[in-house]
Parts: structure tokens; sequence; C-alpha cells
């Protein structure tokens, strides 16, 4: 075992499962429900990740970039794999080659992708973006009947679908999806299948599931509001699929008045016992949290003290028994009673759980149980 870094990412993969099949229940049975596999599965591990969705009967996967497909596909994923970002012109070949949908919006990249497919003898599957409302990728709604008639002209692409995607729909309260899905269902065109919905679509406006849905953090185990999002039928909860655990490097005792780690931004108020442990900013323990995160020892709350490291950081154990260089240690997860969710992580980083998710899991090494 030598060698092994002791920071440690466990993925849950039983976990991936349940919330595989709660979010396709939620969806319909009759809807497909693609993975959002981006970002190494948001720090999961994409090539673990999606065999497990593959498994569970996942047919339709998402990436951002072009080299993300191709790993995913030399992974051994056979079914559909989309990429969102699009297709630039050197990067034809490549779709063509794996066998990928790219998701496009612009007609430079349609043609591109079709003279290919004439010099090949084929017809590529290409899903349009339709911005209705995020302001991101995609064209506006009353450019897109012109756009679909020139690919109509090109003999290489065929369109499967169009997409658009929602800025709001983690909040519940704001009548934006609504409005943003009336326009999306009024594109009156008849091509393929239609896509908009992301978790927050799925859980909170189901009216919006058409006939795929991209699924990202639900799968994953978290609600994309934090906190608020969870609904309390236990059956129904979607189960986090993360946990990181590290153990204590070093205890030690310090009198009062003693500042602790670079520019002692805290200094004990009395005797204190610190546990130095070998997780810093490098691992994805944001900087940020310094002085105000806590993680679990024997069950117990410790908060970090001082600022966070490179590798190291200190918290305080002084109300806590016993505590030893060698004990385990929970930065996200649940140990004895208490849990520490990656959305009690987020507040702290005035983030979202998407984001500590990726920094701790692409930072880590991941163990799959
Ligand atoms: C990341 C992403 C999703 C998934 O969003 P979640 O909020 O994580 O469910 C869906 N669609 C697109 C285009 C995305 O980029």
């Amino acid at each position: 075992m030598s060698g092994e870094s002791l920071n440690q990412i466990t993925v849950n993969r039983s976990a991936l499962r349940h919330n595989f099949h709660l979010l396709q229940k939620k969806a319909g049975h009759g809807v497909r429900l693609l993975a959002m596999v981006k970002a190494d599965a948001y720090g999961h591990g994409m090539k673990e990740a999606a065999a497990v969705f593959s498994e569970a009967g996942c047919r339709d996967f998402g990436v951002a970039e072009l080299g993300e497909g191709v790993s995913l596909r030399e992974s051994g994923i056979r079914d559909n794999i989309f990429v969102f970002l699009g297709c630039l012109r050197s990067d034809v070949p490549l779709f063509f080659e794996h066998n990928l949908i790219p998701v496009i919006f612009s007609l430079e990249s349609a043609q591109a992708l079709s003279d290919e497919g004439v010099k090949r003898g084929t017809c590529i599957p290409v899903h349009v973006k339709v911005d209705c409302g995020m302001t991101r990728l995609g064209l506006f709604p009353d450019a897109l009947a012109g756009f679909l008639l020139e690919l109509q002209r090109l003999p290489g692409v065929k369109v499967g679908g169009i997409a658009s995607h929602f800025p709001r729909a983690d909040d519940r309260n704001s009548s934006h999806t609504t409005e943003q899905f009336r326009i999306f269902n009024s594109l009156d065109v008849n091509v393929g299948i239609r896509h908009t919905a992301n978790s927050g679509g799925i859980l909170y406006f189901p009216q919006t599931c058409c006939d795929m849905v991209r699924a990202g953090i639900s799968l994953y185990g978290y609600y994309p509001d934090g906190f608020s999002g969870i609904e309390f039928e236990p059956e129904e909860l979607l189960r986090p699929a993360m946990e990181f655990n590290t153990c204590v490097l070093q205890v030690k005792t310090v009198p009062a008045n003693v500042g602790v780690s670079y520019g002692h931004t805290y200094v004990t108020k009395k005797e204190s016992i610190l546990a130095v442990l070998p997780v810093g900013y490098e691992d994805g323990l944001s900087r940020s949290i310094s002085n105000k995160g806590e993680v679990l020892v024997h069950g117990q709350r410790a908060k970090i003290r001082g600022r966070i490291c490179m590798n190291l950081c200190m918290v305080d154990v002084t109300h806590i028994e016993n505590v030893h260089a060698g004990d385990a240690v929970m930065i996200l997860g649940a140990q004895r009673n208490d849990t520490i969710s990656g959305d009690e992580i987020a507040d702290w980083m005035e983030s979202i759980s998407y984001e500590v998710l990726c920094l701790f899991g692409n930072n880590n090494e991941r163990k799959y149980i």
C-alpha cells in the first residue's frame, strides 16, 4: 500500500444506481434519461459512473467536450454520446470515427460535418441547441426554422433532435422555467426528439420532461437547490454517492494566545488540542472555508482553525476525547450519527454542491464500492 494517499474519495455504486432508477421513475418510464457525465462525472469518475448507469439501463450519455466523448467511447460505452459544446471544423473527423453526436448551433459546423459525411458516404446525426432564455449556447428561437431549412440542404447531416437548457429550474417558485418551456414547446418544428430538462426540470417541473431529460447533479445524489430541495419520503430521496475521508497526522496541545497557520488568522483563546490533517486546497478543500468549515472526528464536529494550507489544515479537537494520530476523519459524508453534506460545504464556500463534488472528486484518489 506504499505511496497511497491518506485522502480517499469513496464512490458508492449502489447510490448511483438508486439515483438513476429514482430519476427514471420521476421522469416517466417512456422518457429517455441521459446521464450527464461531464467533468469526470462531477468528480465521480466518468468511466466508472457511466458503466454503472449503462448497466442500470442508461442509453444516452452527455459530455461537454469532444475529448471526454472520445474517452467515454474508448471506455466501452456503445450507446449515444452527446457532445454539448458543439463541433469545431478541425474536430469533425473524430465525431465520425467515434460515432459521437454533436449538439450544434452554427451553420459552419453543420457544413463541415456534412462535407465529411459526404466524403465518407454517410450521414451524421446532430442535435440543435436553442437558446430560449439561458443566454448561453444556442440559436435564438426565431432563427431555428431558417437554420433547419439550411440543414435540409446538407446531405451529410441529419437532425436527430432539438435541445434547450434552463437557467432557473432549481428555483421551483420561479415562473421563468414555465415561461421558457412555453417558448421551447411552441417551436413549430418536427425534428426528432426534444430535450430541455436538467435535474431541476425533472424534480420540480416534471411537465418539461419531453422525450429525453438530462440529469447531472441529481444522479450523484444532490438536489439542485441544496438543502431546501430535499423531499422527505425516505425511499424517494436521492442518495449522495461520494464520501471524502482522511486521517489525523498529528495531535498537539497548544496554550492560549497562540497563532495557528499562515498569517495567524486564528489565535487560541484557551489551551487547545489541535489535530493536523493532510488535506489542503490542493485536495479541493477550498481556502475560502478557512476558520469556517468543519470536519467529523469520532463522530463529532471539529472546526477548521487558521488558514487552510496547500496540503494541510488544522482542526480543533479540544472537546473530543482521545484523538490520536491515525484516527479517521470525515470531510464529506457520515461518521457515526452526523453527516457533512456537499450542500453544507458549499454553503461555507458560498458555492453549490456541484463545485464541491468536482473539487474533491477530481483532486483525490477514488475508490469504488
Ligand atoms: C450540465 C448540464 C446538464 C445537467 O444539469 P444538472 O443541473 O446537473 O442536472 C444538463 N444539460 C446541459 C446542457 C448541461 O450542460
